[in-house]
């Protein structure tokens, strides 16, 4: 199975890709995943793309097309692209090297998620700096103030949830998103989700969609 994920920031796609991933036997790739390493790293890519990231605005195309096609090139099975494609340019170029590797996309999977709702949903996000667990100080918080249930690590707001940069984020996901769901649409791939609810309920209606006869059988 090859799944692209769409959605706004918020939309709760990195935790759904995480369950997918182990419920399907697919390698998770999160772009933004990949940069946050990079920029913790202190790599060339990391300090190109952390500008970017920080104003909330897209990485250009050409460096996370690069990025991706090297990630794709290392796996063998399925896999699930969470935060790419972005734009319809990486969309266009993400078809390229699918059809070339004979491996094209079996679904997209677009969580629907009211702006608002995300903007909450984000501002109140926190990470575990150790392990990447994420909480919520209003909808899901850890027993103890600013430490991860998990492993007792740190909690810490990701840099670009503050909200002057969520609302940026949100808004280039329109500028950019909208356009390219109806590019995947046009392609008969679209699976809408309606993401308003909670992960579990959520995480049954991707499995729903994905379990249809017609999708289980690739
Ligand atoms: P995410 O964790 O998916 O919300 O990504 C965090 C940030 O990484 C985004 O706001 C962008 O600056 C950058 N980024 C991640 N994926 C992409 C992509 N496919 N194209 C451009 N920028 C990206």
């Amino acid at each position: 199975m090859r799944l692209v994920l769409l959605g706004p920031p918020g939309a709760g796609k990195g935790t759904q890709a995480t369950r997918l991933a182990s419920r399907y036997g697919l390698t998770h790739v999160s772009t933004g995943d990949i940069f946050r390493t990079n920029v913790a790293q202190g790599t060339e890519l990391g300090r190109e793309a952390e500008r970017y990231m920080d104003a909330g605005e897209l990485v250009p195309d050409e460096v996370v097309v690069r990025m991706v096609r090297e990630t794709l090139e290392g796996i063998d099975g399925g896999f699930l692209l969470d935060g790419f494609p972005r734009t319809v340019g990486q969309a266009e170029a993400l078809e390229a090297a699918l059809s070339e590797a004979g491996r094209p996309l079996t679904a997209v999977l677009a969580f629907d998620l009211d702006d608002e709702v995300a903007l909450r949903r984000l501002a109140g996000r926190r990470t575990c700096e150790r392990c990447g667990a994420v909480f919520h100080v209003e909808f899901d918080p850890p027993e103890g103030e600013g430490v991860c249930d998990v492993c007792g690590g740190p909690l810490a707001q990701r840099s670009d949830d503050a909200e002057e940069t969520v609302r940026r984020r949100i808004a280039v996901f329109h500028e950019t998103g909208d356009p390219l769901r109806g590019w995947y649409e046009e392609r008969g791939l679209v699976h809408a989700i309606d993401a308003d609810a909670t992960p579990d309920e959520v995480f049954a209606r991707a499995e729903a969609v994905l379990d249809a006869p017609a999708k289980a059988a690739r």
